[in-house]
């Protein structure tokens, strides 16, 4: 069975102990994953501190080209990579190759921004500018829905900016992790980018410790709320990126055949297991049959199973007590809709559920009210779209939505009334290394991505002379 290492101050160590890592579509064991000690955790923060001086000296330029040469190793191993992600995820291995792909574009992507001064003011007065530092050891913490993608989002800026990183993935994916981290571990000095898998014990060590300077979290809110109030002791920066509970609203002028297959994709692609996926189906009642009978055509058609097979549409939840979570929902949803396609747990080994669609459905249901992270979509009837979004604005989430109109200047207008970080129009998602994301209320905190994402990784300094 392979096995892998953490990188820790640029060797690569094995764990305290082990924990064997299951692909979700076969329950077989995908290779065994290391589990670091709480010293093996401190290690690695100290060859951070201990690497950050150099680092943060060192010219942007050569840290650009560090960051070249990583997206170039990634391309090169692309297929191993990949394969490993789809084992260990569960994803169809096209989903997973373009993850992989993904990572390293937005990391080219990353490496060609740059870290400007700024002129306030420069008046007979006072001469004004606000200059970018690097902020010190940061940790990056990232879930099992698209592990490598949504490091790459923190590793690029991070380190473009001068920061020293400690990564620490999801006990449920780490491998494609690992298996990076030893491909590229020699493109940057000892110490500047460490990685370390744990068995979900060493979240609040990390958010509570005293030279870790900012912490990057993505994950879901309720571990938000945990990471906030342990990173509260020692006022660490945050950025938070969690749960969220995505609608779409269908307005009466779509062409029903040409948005459906876009709808269905936007709710099932990775199982359903997306941030920004549409969790809630808002359709304007003359539509509404024409609409549920097309997702339903599209939803009896896909092909579940194994990522490795070919053909292969949905994979399987990713881990169990995911499966578990989503099956509870779906003994619900026949209570509470109902189900016009789907519904069943699939009866073999792995973690397979149909996809599901469920119309008149109460507004009050846990599948509308709560994230459901899985191929479950609620499906809901309204006459007036300023009263669907009232109700999707009563969310404590807010991540993304979006709004499908013939109508572009009707769209925009509803696009400004929902209270979510984004509102794409006839689309969703698109997510692009140039478009800051960010969610608002119980969605997080900050944004990734873009200008913003890379300032969520610097310390401004405003420098102001007297003239
Ligand atoms: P999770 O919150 O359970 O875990 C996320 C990470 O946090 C994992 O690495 C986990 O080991 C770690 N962790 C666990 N306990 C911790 C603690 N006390 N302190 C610090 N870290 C801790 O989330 P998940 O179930 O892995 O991921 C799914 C959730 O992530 C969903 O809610 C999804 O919407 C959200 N998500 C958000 C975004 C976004 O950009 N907003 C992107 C992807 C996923």
């Amino acid at each position: 069975m392979p096995k892998y290492h953490m990188l820790i101050g640029g060797n690569l160590v094995q764990g305290h102990s082990a924990i064997d890592v299951i692909n979700p579509a076969t329950e077989e064991v995908v290779g065994i994953s290391p589990i670091a000690s709480e010293a093996q955790l401190n290690e690695a923060v100290e060859a951070a501190a201990s690497a950050f001086p150099q680092w943060s000296r060192t010219p942007i330029k050569e840290r650009r080209e560090a960051l070249l040469k990583v997206a170039q190793i990634v391309d090169d191993n692309t297929q191993e990579l990949s394969w490993l992600l789809m084992s260990e995820q569960g994803k169809p291995l096209p989903q997973a190759i373009s993850e992989t792909k993904g990572l390293a574009f937005f990391i080219r992507q990353f490496a060609d921004m740059t870290l400007p001064v700024e002129t306030l003011e420069d008046s007979p007065t006072r001469y004004v500018e606000v200059h970018r530092f690097p902020i010190g050891v940061v940790a990056a913490i990232v879930p099992w829905n698209v592990p490598l993608l949504l490091l790459g989002i923190k590793l690029g800026p991070a380190l473009l900016a001068g920061n020293t990183l400690i990564v620490k993935p999801a006990p449920t994916t780490p491998l494609s992790t690992l298996k990076l981290a030893e491909l590229i571990h020699k493109v940057f000095p000892a110490g500047v980018l460490n990685v370390i898998t744990d068995a979900n014990h060493l979240g609040d060590k990390i958010t509570s410790h005293p030279k870790i300077h900012k912490i990057s979290f993505t994950g879901s809110t309720a571990t938000g709320v945990k990471v906030m109030s342990s990173a509260a002791t020692t006022l660490k920066r945050l950025t938070l990126e969690l749960g969220g509970n995505d609608a779409a609203i269908v307005l009466d002028d779509v062409d029903v055949k040409n948005i459906a297959p876009k709808i269905f994709r936007a709710a099932f692609n990775n199982c359903g297991q997306v941030c920004i996926a549409i969790k809630r189906l808002y359709i304007h009642e003359s539509i509404h049959d024409a609409l549920c009978q097309e997702l339903t055509s599209i939803a009896n058609n896909q092909v579940i199973g194994n990522g490795a097979e070919k053909g292969t549409d949905l994979g399987p939840l990713q881990n169990r007590a995911q499966f578990e979570k989503v099956k509870d929902l779906l003994s619900e949803a026949s209570q509470d809709g109902r189900i016009i396609a789907g519904g069943k747990v699939i009866d073999r080994k792995g973690y397979f559920i149909e996809p599901t669609l469920v119309c008149d459905i109460a507004e009050t249901s846990r599948l509308v009210t709560e994230e459901q992270f899985g191929p479950i979509l609620p499906i809901l009837k309204f006459s007036n779209p300023l009263t669907a979004i009232e109700h999707i604005n009563e969310s404590s989430q807010g991540l993304g939505g979006s709004i499908w109109s013939g109508n572009l200047k009707k769209a925009r207008e509803l696009a400004l009334l929902m209270d979510t970080g984004t509102v794409w129009i006839n689309k969703h998602p698109d997510v692009d290394p140039n478009i800051p994301i960010g969610g608002v209320k119980g969605s997080g905190l900050g944004f990734e991505l873009g200008r913003e994402g890379l300032d969520e990784f610097v310390q401004k300094r405003v420098i102001n002379e007297l003239r």
